[in-house]
């Protein structure tokens, strides 16, 4: 019987091109950030060989730190800005792009460290990782997206939180947020951009 597995299993990874393939998806996630244990989950690739690789792509170990786990990080102001953005992207690519899993990973991350360069004084805030978590919330029904009442874009909220009168960071930024209105403008213009 055939496997439709993705991971160590595929026969289709035993290959030169299908390994080679791992290798570069390896790569493109170091190169973006990505923590060893995102590497281990999302390539068949050996730990040696992950290792291995990321010394030469990043001239230095992987950190030994721990995982970025929670969901509250996304609910803080400008974290659910920027990881409302990226689902926005991603939900797009995913619907529109025909590409998915780990592929609609990097190509959505590309896109939203885009949309911040583009941006004056704006830090791409969202590490891959955490990006990469923020889909497995998603995709565990932990998180969705709810539209705000004020502007109508989508944003990142708990699966179980009312969301019937829901008005988003951009609409209503807290007030100790400095550089208030440069930066909704700024927020508003990237997800007018987006949608
Ligand atoms: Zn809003």
């Amino acid at each position: 019987m055939k496997s439709s597995r993705n991971k160590a299993g595929d026969p289709a990874a035993k290959t030169v091109a299908g390994e080679a393939r791992q290798v570069q998806v390896a790569i493109d996630l170091i190169e973006l950030g990505a923590r060893l244990q995102l590497l281990q989950e999302e390539t068949t690739l050996s730990r040696e060989r992950l290792l291995r690789l990321y010394k030469e792509v990043k001239g230095e170990s992987p950190s030994k730190g721990m995982l970025p786990y929670s969901t509250d990080w996304f609910m803080s102001w400008q974290p659910n800005i920027h990881a409302s953005l990226f689902m926005d992207i991603y939900r797009f690519l995913v619907m529109h792009a025909g590409i998915e899993g780990v592929q609609a990973l990097i190509s959505a991350y590309r896109l939203y460290l885009d949309q911040m360069h583009g941006i004056e004084e704006s830090e791409p805030i969202l590490s891959i990782t955490r990006a990469w978590f923020l889909i497995r919330f998603f995709k565990a029904g932990m998180m969705q997206l709810s539209p705000c009442k004020e502007c109508g874009g989508y944003f990142v909220t708990h699966i179980n939180e009312l969301c019937d009168n829901y008005v988003c960071g951009i609409c209503h930024p807290p007030a100790r947020a400095g550089k208030t209105r440069a930066a909704r403008q700024a927020a508003l213009d990237v997800v007018g951009q987006t949608l």
